[in-house]
């Protein structure tokens, strides 16, 4: 009897590709056999063939097998969007009487989550600030199960110390997952590090080109097949068509992250010259300056410093209201990752619920802009900026 098939993507034999390079789309919800003894097989799992798409379906196990080969992982799962991706990861591995560890820089969807759903189940959560020495430690004190973080962050691009928080979460014998949204692979492979699961909102970088809903989660079989069980019955899939374009999107990657990125840092050098001076920009962010807090360890961890940045315009929300309110090129919207630029203001988007005070202790300014740097020619973007900055 051949090997019980996988219902997801796991790294694909390598050797020179043969039949259609492009892949074809299976949109069928069904599949027909000669015999019930044909379909019988299939659907328990027996024999390979395809029996129904919530229980996985070829362009999502093309999709996931990419995704896991770039990440190192055993295979990769993924869902209809990064939220169903997070909340099947506490979902499925937690329970009644577990505790979850989670970093207090994360998005608002998750933490919207964690305080909202997982305590109704009887999932106690804790908060931990992953920049603070003891921290963790304090919110592992009398076990954890589970430890989440987001890397690098929402919207001051800080970068958490993942091999710090592994060792601390590992000791106490929680799990670690990781939000890396910000940063794709090859430039940030978490698992290498020694963390349980990867997580990627697929909405961004990953599909690329604004126009894919996703989420995909990558790690060991061990946990991936509670993830895939979990998926099964609750039914958060990844649409056939959604999964051919991240597909496509994948062949791209690389060089859109390292073009995007590359315009993020030229952009963030621009901006610190215009504080420097003395202009309209009072602080900027990203951790390719050798001022941004996480400079070194970003230097260290990461193949790119990405292409997410932000800065706090001088003068608090009004005046950054105006600068908004004048670009010509960037485009005001919310998301990032995608091929053209993006410009949001946290305090109106990402950040809206968080208390004044709150926004205060994590550093994030009335003033500040956010910026997904996309990959238009250069020059473009830092001209729209100029101008925006200087009346
Ligand atoms: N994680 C991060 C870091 C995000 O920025 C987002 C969305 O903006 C998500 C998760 C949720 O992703 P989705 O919108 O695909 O559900």
């Amino acid at each position: 009897m051949s090997p019980r098939p996988r219902p997801y993507g796991c790294p694909a034999e390598t050797g020179a590709p043969r039949g259609p390079l492009a892949p074809d789309l299976t949109r069928s919800t069904t599949f027909a056999y000669a015999t019930a003894e044909e379909l019988r097989a299939v659907g328990e799992g027996e024999a390979p063939g395809e029996f129904y798409p919530r229980y996985g379906h070829p362009n999502a196990r093309q999709f996931e097998s990419r995704i896991a080969a770039l990440e190192g992982a055993d295979g990769a799962v993924s869902f209809a969007s990064g939220m169903a991706a997070i909340s099947a990861i506490f979902c499925a591995l937690l329970g009644k009487g577990d505790v979850l560890a989670v970093s207090q820089y994360v998005y608002g969807g998750v933490e919207a989550v964690v305080a909202e759903d997982l305590p109704r189940f009887g999932i106690e959560v804790r908060r931990f600030d992953p920049f603070e020495p003891g921290s963790l430690e304090r919110a592992l004190a009398g076990g954890a199960r589970h430890v989440h973080v987001e890397t690098p962050t929402n919207p001051l691009c800080r970068v958490v110390d993942l091999e710090r928080v592994i060792a601390a979460a590992h000791a106490a014998g929680a799990r670690v997952s990781v939000d890396a949204t910000f940063l794709p692979p090859p430039f940030q492979r978490p698992l290498a590090h020694g963390v349980d699961l990867v997580v990627h909102s697929a909405t961004k970088i990953l599909g690329g080109h604004s126009d894919a809903h996703a989420g995909v989660v990558s790690g060991r079989h061990a946990l991936l097949e509670r993830l895939e069980a979990f998926r099964r019955r609750t039914g958060a899939m990844l649409a056939p068509d959604t999964a051919w374009l991240l597909t496509r999107s994948l062949a791209t990657l690389e060089l859109r992250t390292r073009a995007a990125a590359e315009n993020a840092g030229r952009l963030a050098r621009f901006l610190d010259g215009v504080r420097a001076r003395g202009g309209a920009v009072a602080q900027v962010h990203y951790p390719g300056l050798a001022r941004h807090p996480d400079h070194e360890i970003a230097a260290r961890t990461l193949g790119s410093f990405g292409y997410m940045l932000a800065f706090e315009v001088r003068g608090g929300l009004d005046a950054a209201v105006a600068v908004y309110e004048r670009l010509r090129v960037i485009a005001r919207a919310v998301s990032l990752g995608g091929a053209e630029s993006l410009a949001s203001l946290p305090l109106h988007t990402s950040h809206a619920m968080v208390p004044p005070e709150e926004r205060a202790r994590r550093g994030i300014a009335d003033g500040l802009v956010r910026l997904s740097g996309g990959i238009e020619p250069y020059e473009a973007l830092e001209a729209d900026l100029a101008q925006a900055l200087a009346a």
